[in-house]
C-alpha cells in the first residue's frame, strides 16, 4: 500500500517515501493487528458454540457422573433384591422355626422414603434431579433394612446362644441327601387317587439309600407302622417329633427308647406300606401336629436350596406318600 502526502510548493500530491526498517515494522504491526483481530473473532466464535474451556470440563464431569448415577440405581436394585431374599428367609426360615416373632413388612420399612435431604434437588436438570432423590431415597431405605436385619441377626445369635442344647433337638437338617419331590399340605394321593392332607414331604431316592436323625432325640418307635410301612419316629423332646417312613430296612442297633444324635445313621429307604415307588416320606411333628419339614432344614440348605425346593414342593400336587 502506498501513501501521498500534498506537497504545497509543488502543488501536488507525492509518494511518502519510508525507509526499509520504517517500511518492515509497518508491515508487522498492520499483520499483528490483524492477527489479534481474526483470533479475537475465532476465539469468540468458539466460545459460543462449544463454551469455555471451564464449560466444556463441567459438561464432560456432568455426563459422568449421570452415568454413575445410572450404575449406581443398578446396583441398588440389585441390593433391594438381595435383601427381599435375606428378609424372607429370616422371617419363614429362623425366626418362624425358633418361635420368635416375625418382623412385619411395615416395622422393616418404618421410616423410609421422604427427607429433607431430598427436598433440596430441585435445582438441577429433572432428570438428573430425580435420578438423584431416588439413589439417596433408596440408599437411606436400604441402610435402614439393613440396620433392622442385623438386630434380627444379633437376636437369632443371641437366642442360639441361650439355647443350644434345644437347638441341638430340634430338626434342622435334610434326613437324606437328596431331592424334594412333593410338599407339605393337600396333594392327589398317587395310589388312592384322590386329594388328601399329605402331611410331610417326600424325598426321591433308590431302596437302600441312607437315612440320618435330624436333631438329638430318643427313637420313639421303630418298625412297621400300618399303610407308612417300615417306620421310625424320634421324640426331640421341646415338642418336636420326627417320622421316616416306607423304609427298607433299619440301622443295627436302632430300637424304641435308643438315643441318637443329629447326623446318626438310623435306616435305609425302601418302598414299604402304601405308595408309588421308593422314596423317603419324612414328617416333623410339633406338639402333636404335622408342620411343614421344609422349615426345619435351616442348618443345611442355602437359601437358594431353599428357593428351589420349595418351588417343587409348591408346584408338584402329587406325592409319592
Ligand atoms: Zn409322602
Amino acid at each position: 500500500m502506498s501513501y501521498y502526502y500534498y506537497d504545497k510548493d509543488e502543488c501536488k500530491f507525492v509518494p511518502v517515501q519510508y525507509d526499509a526498517v520504517d517500511r518492515l515494522i509497518h508491515t508487522v504491526s498492520q499483520l499483528l493487528l490483524y492477527g489479534i483481530v481474526i483470533s479475537g473473532v475465532v476465539i469468540s466464535m468458539i466460545v459460543n458454540y462449544a463454551g469455555t474451556p471451564s464449560e466444556i470440563a463441567l459438561r464432560a464431569e456432568n455426563r459422568e457422573l449421570t452415568s454413575q448415577l445410572r450404575h449406581t440405581r443398578a446396583t441398588i436394585l440389585q441390593l433391594d433384591e438381595q435383601l427381599d431374599q435375606l428378609v424372607a428367609n429370616d422371617n419363614e426360615l429362623y425366626r418362624t422355626v425358633l418361635g420368635l416373632d416375625p418382623i412385619s413388612m411395615d416395622e422393616r420399612m418404618a421410616g423410609t422414603g421422604g427427607s429433607d435431604r431430598i427436598a433440596g434437588l430441585n435445582i438441577y436438570q429433572s432428570d438428573t434431579s430425580e435420578l438423584l432423590r431416588w439413589t439417596l431415597g433408596n440408599l437411606e431405605s436400604i441402610e435402614r433394612r439393613v440396620n433392622i436385619q442385623q438386630l434380627s441377626f444379633e437376636e437369632i445369635k443371641a437366642y442360639y446362644n441361650e439355647n443350644q442344647q434345644k437347638l441341638q433337638h430340634i430338626p434342622a437338617i435334610r434326613p437324606i441327601n437328596s431331592i424334594i419331590t412333593s410338599g407339605f399340605g393337600p396333594r392327589m394321593h398317587p395310589v388312592y387317587r384322590f386329594r388328601r392332607p399329605h402331611e410331610g414331604i417326600d424325598f426321591r431316592a433308590r431302596i437302600g439309600t441312607p437315612i440320618y436323625a435330624t436333631g438329638d432325640g430318643v427313637i420313639s418307635m421303630a418298625g412297621t407302622n400300618g399303610t407308612y410301612g417300615i417306620t421310625i419316629k424320634i421324640d426331640h423332646g421341646f415338642g418336636y417329633e420326627s417320622l421316616y417312613a416306607h423304609l427298607s430296612g433299619l440301622e443295627t442297633g436302632i430300637r424304641t427308647g435308643r438315643r441318637v444324635k443329629r447326623g446318626d445313621l438310623i435306616g435305609f429307604t425302601g418302598d414299604t406300606g402304601v405308595v408309588e415307588g421308593p422314596h423317603l416320606h419324612y414328617e416333623i411333628i410339633r406338639d402333636g401336629r404335622a408342620v411343614d419339614p421344609l422349615y426345619y432344614m435351616f442348618a443345611d440348605l442355602s437359601p437358594d436350596e431353599y428357593i428351589a425346593f420349595r418351588r417343587i414342593a409348591d408346584t408338584n400336587e402329587r406325592s409319592m406318600d
